[in-house]
């Protein structure tokens, strides 16, 4: 076995960044990882979705120039590493990338390997847009009121959390340091001397960069609002201070271009609002008025639990695109939501729709709106025709249930009808 080294495709050109903008080439080098389990299912459908839509919009003169990297047990088993240095490289080199899930490993070093590239790269903002398109089973009446984008912390709070488990002597010391420096807090714990800890750090840096990314998404993409959703009632000093400086953040770095949303009487025309919402409000309101949120910044832990159960209002995981941004270096790692699904792994069952659609934002992030407009119609052309996979087809009795490289072939069909 060997460590890896990749060879970048003879036809490709990397993409490169000039003055924070992306310059991309007609035959972008784009790193792909098949991921694990329901990956290369996935997969198969996906890519050639993704060059029929190129080749449909632009004919010869652009294409994707895959170049395989390996992560998972692929990785593992060809060059004896979970997750080589060389995949890592290869995504901060060629900048955009896409991956399928990958297995959490048990008892290894990594508590995530797709925590560990989100944080080898230091990609901050995970982007998740939560968006119904017509057809697809919801279970919410008007499923057309959901169109909101996501901006999920990825480095801080629980992805950087530190525990102290119960009867450890790290907790040990812990207590003691707790007792000693803070007597008051110390005596409000109930069961002290079982009680396990743990400890979530927020950042200033850290929030101000996701709620620009965020304000920035707004304000390219004509959004109207931003809304930080976060605990501050409970915990003010982590949660409570992501909202204070997202606020300050915004009036300091964007002033003419956005108002919070409670001083609007002093005239916001064409301004993006910002507000901010308590967490648990903000899950009653995702249900029962979706069209109150637009832009959603907000923490991890928060992020993770909203984002997944947003996904429910509109298909499911199976059609949940996302992406791991650094607006900075301008590196970006798109991937469908969930994870490798062992039960359906290598059946050709799985919806390809999250990854299918995780192109679709790459494209467009790569700025081909005409390839990825196409991918959309497609899927929607397809799903309107009753041309789906069994999860869809479950709450869609009339619907035909195709395979997972049927259904790619279907969008493709539809693609090529437009
Ligand atoms: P999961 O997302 O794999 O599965 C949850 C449920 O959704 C299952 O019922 C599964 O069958 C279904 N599902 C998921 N994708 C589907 C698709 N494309 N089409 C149809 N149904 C689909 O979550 P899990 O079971 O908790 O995790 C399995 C493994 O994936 C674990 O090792 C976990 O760590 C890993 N994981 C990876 C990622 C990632 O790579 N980004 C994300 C989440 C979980």
């Amino acid at each position: 076995m060997s460590s890896a080294s990749y060879k970048s495709p003879a036809n490709g050109k990397a993409i490169t960044v000039n003055a924070g903008t992306l310059q991309v080439p007609y035959h972008p080098i784009i790193p792909f990882i098949e991921g694990d389990g329901i990956g290369p299912d996935i997969w198969a459908a996906a890519r050639p979705v993704l060059d029929a839509a190129v080749r449909l919009a632009y004919d010869d003169d652009r294409g994707l120039a895959w170049m395989e990297v390996l992560a998972g047990t692929k990785a593992k088993a060809q060059t004896g590493e979970l997750l080589p240095q060389a995949t890592i490289d290869a995504f901060g080199t060629y900048r955009v990338g896409i991956k399928g899930p990958l297995t959490t490993p048990i008892g290894s070093g990594f508590r995530s390997l797709n925590v560990a590239i989100r944080r080898a790269l230091d990609l901050f903002a995970c982007v998740r847009p939560v968006r119904w398109l017509p057809g697809v089973p919801s279970p919410l009446r008007r499923p057309e009121k959901v169109d909101m984008v996501v901006f999920r912390e990825n480095t801080e709070d629980i992805y950087a959390g530190i525990e102290f488990a119960e009867g450890s002597d790290a907790n040990a010391a812990f207590q003691t340091w707790l007792e000693s420096t803070l007597p008051t807090e110390f005596a409000k714990i109930r069961f002290p001397r079982t009680a396990a800890f743990s400890i979530k750090p927020i950042s200033r840096e850290g929030t101000e960069r996701l709620v620009r990314a965020a304000i920035n998404y707004a304000l390219t993409n004509g959004r109207k609002r931003v809304t930080l959703v976060h605990k501050g009632n409970i915990m003010k000093a982590t949660e409570g201070a992501f909202a204070r400086w997202g606020y300050a953040l915004a009036e300091g770095e964007f002033n003419s271009q956005v108002i919070p949303a409670s001083e609007t009487d002093r005239g916001g025309e064409g301004k993006v609002l910002i507000d901010d919402v308590i967490t648990d409000a903000a899950f009653e309101r995702a249900l029962t008025r979706p069209e109150s949120f637009d832009v959603i910044a907000t923490m991890n832990l928060n992020g993770d639990y909203l984002s997944d159960a947003l996904t429910a209002q509109v298909g499911g995981l199976g059609i949940a695109p996302g992406a791991n941004i650094n607006t900075d270096s301008q590196v970006a790692v798109f991937e469908s939501t969930h994870g490798t699904a062992p039960t359906l792994a290598g059946t050709n069952k799985a919806n390809p729709c999250s990854l299918i659609l995780s192109g679709q934002m790459m494209l467009a992030h790569l700025g081909w709106h005409e390839a990825a407009d196409l991918v959309e119609r497609g899927i929607m052309a397809a799903v309107k025709a009753g041309q789906v996979t069994f999860d869809f087809q479950r709450l869609m009795p009339e619907a035909n249930r195709l395979s997972t490289t049927d259904f790619g072939q279907a969008v493709i069909d539809q693609m090529e009808s437009f």
